[in-house]
């Protein structure tokens, strides 16, 4: 392609609210074969609402505490949890700290409070009888997001949630599979809901679990096996695999860091427009090899 038409192709998508931040970018783009798709808030709405409450009344209030600790955090299941508490009174939380993917922590009146997934409340030491992980199992194989609440080491609570595919998610799923490309899932969210989410898409390529270095590391080996990747992501936890991919992008509402990673922010909230930007990439370049 030449380099007026990768500018008239560039201009174009600008147009569409596609926004390019590099000159090879189109190339790039043109040769991709796996697109790897972030769960929470990239194919999901990123709105959860709250299913389940589970109070193991070891300290009050525990949905309280968990909103007055996830009032500083800017992930949507924190928004949710916030949202839960109905505008209640919020309590002051003193070295506050949030992990991507993993959850948020902080002191409330001399206390140690922590928010978050299972394998966090595990670093954090946190202990957890069988009957409480058997709480929070059911939850997950119901195909719900799980956020354990602890207090001074011992868990206060567990909340459920769920969070709808996005209206959008299928018709970008069945564009790429009509390009032939490999679809893959990588979330920080656990097993069950992680599957059931790959299920309703038809994708059977799907990890859980994952820590933003180590989504990057899946990022990395796909490289190194010769594929060109694709990765589209929102959040602070996706930053270090958006960095690692061929291309990075970032769709609607993403968080900073998520859209300084990335080569390609998508402004428009709308997945379709990934399909679009592969198309106007392979008419640049399909012509010339
Ligand atoms: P995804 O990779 O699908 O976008 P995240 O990595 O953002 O998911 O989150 C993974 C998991 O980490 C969440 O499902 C939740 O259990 C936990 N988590 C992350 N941030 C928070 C938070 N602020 N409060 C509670 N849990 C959190
Ligand atoms: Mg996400």
């Amino acid at each position: 392609a030449t380099p007026l038409a990768i500018l008239v192709a560039t201009t174009a998508a600008g147009r569409k609210g596609i926004l390019i931040k590099g000159g090879d970018i189109f190339e790039t783009l043109s040769g991709t074969t796996t697109v790897v798709l972030d769960k929470t808030g990239t194919i999901t709405r990123g709105k959860p609402s709250i299913t389940d409450l589970h109070d193991f009344a070891r300290s009050p209030a525990f949905l309280q505490h968990a909103a007055s600790l996830e009032a500083a955090s800017e992930h949507p299941t924190a928004q949710a949890i916030v949202g839960a508490w109905k505008g209640g009174e919020l309590l002051k939380v003193d070295h506050f700290r949030a992990i991507p993917g993993r959850g948020v922590s902080g002191m409330i009146a001399g206390e140690s409070w922590l928010a978050g997934s299972e394998p966090f409340m595990k670093q954090e030491a946190v202990a957890i009888t069988p009957e409480e992980h058997s709480v929070a199992a059911q939850l997950e194989t119901e195909g719900k997001t799980v956020v354990l609440v602890a207090c001074n080491g011992g868990l206060a609570g567990v909340i459920g949630l769920i969070d709808d595919l996005r209206d959008d998610a299928l018709p970008l799923i069945e564009g790429l599979r009509k390009k032939g490309l490999s679809i893959q899932i990588l979330t920080g969210d656990n097993r069950g809901v992680a599957d059931y989410i790959a299920a309703r898409c038809g994708i059977t390529d799907v990890q859980a679990a994952l820590g933003p270095l180590e989504k990057a590391a899946v990022i990395r080996e796909l490289k190194a096996k010769g594929e060109c990747v694709m990765m589209v992501g929102d959040g602070i936890n996706d930053a270090p695999a958006l960095t690692e991919a061929d291309t990075g992008v970032t769709v609607g509402q993403a968080s900073g860091i998520a859209i300084e990673s990335a080569g390609v922010a998508i402004l428009k909230d709308d997945l379709r427009l990934i399909n679009t930007l592969l198309d106007s990439s392979s008419k640049c370049f399909s012509v010339i090899r």
